[in-house]
């Protein structure tokens, strides 16, 4: 088949959180099972396109907008066989940020994205690409669906395909103002409850709600609670509801090339599950350079990831202090909210040794604690999929984690489980799951049973394009 992916990130070239790694990931599964992948992207100035090999087609794509006309230059990149990333260049994307700067969201958001969409069908079909079925994700390219079954700007779709849309997180929705509509031209018909409004608000979203014929996101169990719950459906779970039966919940995978430790260039020591005399090396690394007591015997718990209210760690800073009675040791990389960043920079003041804090995005130091850490904890209030347990699980590492969404469906608990997990968000009940960590922890020769049996699970794409795979189909 051709599939043609429309997205906002994709790693290894530019990537915020869970979004990129998908997106780096499930186009080569799908072309290594003989599919034709086309994936459309921003040119973000954040991209690196020496590096990465991107080639100026000297082609541009014209997109109508009322009032102006915007287009885009087509970069390309073709790194595999059936796999091809066009890049639309337009000087929208080259800021300092991919989606907002000091908490605040580009306020033109709309229209950066509304070019991407527009310009994606264009793109396509000016490269000869007729899909079989168009993949779309998330807010930021919620219009795809739209714009292939209402056109653009008065005038029909340039491609017409079964269109997929995948929701990798329903706390952002692209929600702007009602004018938003006029500057997008979008017909005034659509401003209705059933369609795009909410709360008297153009909800971007929703058109990928509406408008896909399938929907997908990312574990079965957040399939489940986007419908169940208010707080995880994020005043969509009505619309959800309406849209069950077209609704399933396919788990991510991950890609195992960037993230195992037999193969990672990254970490201090390479090891295996067959050989595990490298995680220690890689744990005294991790100690030493993160400026933590060298030191076996202590737990090393990490945690990394945005540092905002979805993720709990709010919740594991207030806990930190009964930690501390323990030998635990904590890593934190993150960026984020103000207030978390500057409540965990006084944790590590206040316990210098012990609690290591780094406020900054680094994929290379989110790899060496992988491989370093004992333990590694996800407090998260909802979890769509979750990544890092994944990742965690490969290096052995024991994921601890609020029981939902992705975590839920990955992390098992018990004789012959893999990690730890708890089901109340207090600090209480992640604490008494931490003392569980440190009971088994203390009995070196079952740990590394628990650490043999992570990392065995197998969670690689292969499966979950296979799901794809049946609902490109239809
Ligand atoms: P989300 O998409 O909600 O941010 P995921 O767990 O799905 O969460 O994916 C997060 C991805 O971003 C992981 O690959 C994680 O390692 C990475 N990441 C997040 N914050 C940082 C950081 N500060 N430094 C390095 N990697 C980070």
């Amino acid at each position: 088949m051709k599939i043609l992916f429309v997205a906002s990130e994709a790693a290894p070239f530019v990537k915020t959180g869970g979004l990129g790694d998908v997106i780096g990931a499930l186009p080569r599964a799908l072309a290594a099972r003989g599919h034709d992948i086309l994936v459309v992207l921003p040119k973000y100035g954040q991209i690196d396109a020496q590096a990465h090999g991107l080639r100026d087609t000297g082609r541009r794509v014209e997109v109508q907008f009322p009032n102006l006309n915007a287009g885009a230059h087509v970069h390309v990149h073709v790194p595999a066989e059936r796999l091809r990333y066009i890049f639309l260049a337009n000087p929208w994307y080259d800021r300092k940020e991919l989606y907002g700067e000091g908490g605040k969201d580009y306020r033109d958001n709309h229209k950066r994205f509304a070019l991407l969409c527009a310009g994606s069908l264009e793109a396509a079909r000016q490269q000869n690409f007729q899909p079989d079925a168009i993949h779309a994700h998330d807010w930021q390219t919620a219009l795809v669906p739209l714009i292939v079954k209402r056109g653009w700007s008065g005038r029909p779709s340039p491609l017409r395909a079964r269109c997929l849309f995948t929701i990798h997180n329903m706390a952002y929705q692209g929600i702007f103002p009602r004018e938003a509509m006029a500057d997008l031209a979008l017909p005034g018909d659509l401003f209705n409850p059933d369609a795009l409004e909410f709360y008297g608000n153009l909800n971007l979203m929703k058109a990928g709600l509406v408008f896909a014929d399938k929907l997908t996101t990312v574990s079965p169990t957040y399939a489940k609670e986007i419908v169940a719950s208010p707080e995880t459906g994020a005043g969509l779970e009505g619309l959800l509801r309406h849209r069950a039966a077209d609704l399933t919940g396919i788990m991510n995978g991950v890609d195992y090339e960037r993230w195992s430790p037999e193969k990672d260039p990254i970490i201090e020591q390479r090891y295996s599950a067959s050989n595990l005399a490298g995680k220690s090396i890689c744990k005294a690394a991790l100690q030493r350079e993160l400026g933590l007591a060298v030191d076996s015997e202590a737990m090393v718990c990490a945690a990394i990831g945005r540092l905002v209210h979805q993720k709990g760690y709010d919740l594991l800073a207030q806990a930190v202090p009964e930690m501390m009675k323990r030998k635990v040791q904590l890593a934190l990389l993150g960026t984020g909210d103000a207030a978390l960043e500057t409540e965990f920079s006084a944790l590590a003041e206040a316990y210098p040794g012990r609690v290591s804090v780094q406020l900054r995005f680094d994929d290379k130091l989110a790899h060496r604690i992988e491989a370093g850490a004992d333990v590694f904890l996800m407090p998260s209030r909802f979890e769509p999929c979750g990544l890092n347990q994944l990742y965690s699980l490969k290096y052995g590492t024991l994921p601890l984690v609020h029981a939902v969404g992705g975590l839920n469906d990955s992390i098992k608990e018990g004789e012959v489980g893999w990690g730890f997990r708890f089901t109340d968000e207090t600090p209480e009940s992640f604490l008494e799951a931490l003392h569980r960590a440190l009971a088994l922890f203390a009995d070196g020769a079952r740990w590394q049973d628990a650490m043999r049996r992570a990392m065995a699970r197998d969670h690689s794409w292969d499966r979950a394009a296979g799901q794809y795979e049946s609902l490109y189909k239809g």
